[in-house]
């Protein structure tokens, strides 16, 4: 019971290409700033995180356009659950357009 309990609360330190404050993957290399809780890359508290798969099932994704206000890099994103917030190369606040339709 308690290897079932390890096994499914699977606790990592592997902040490769990850946010060290909220271990967001970052998608691109080129990315200096988390785009959801903006910390710059390589600073965070690293602390241990809970490793699973986000659920595969459900609606298909919805299509997201965000652009920074600061440097007006632009992006689309195609999640579920999308809670972007910064810009991933200045760390500046951006705007969100939400399209369910192409
Ligand atoms: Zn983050
Ligand atoms: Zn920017």
């Amino acid at each position: 019971m308690i290897l079932d309990f390890f096994s499914k609360h699977k606790l990592s330190r592997n902040y490769d290409g990850r946010c060290g404050n909220c271990h967001t993957p970052f998608d691109s290399t080129d990315d200096e700033f988390c785009r959801y809780c903006g910390t710059k890359r390589g600073e965070g508290k690293f602390l241990p995180y809970e490793n699973f798969q986000g659920c595969v099932y459900g609606p298909p994704p919805v299509k997201r356009t965000h652009t920074c206000d600061n440097c007006g890099y632009s992006w689309d994103t195609r999640r579920m659950i999308d809670r972007s917030g910064y810009c991933p190369r200045c760390g500046g606040t951006i705007s969100t357009v939400k399209s369910d339709h192409e």
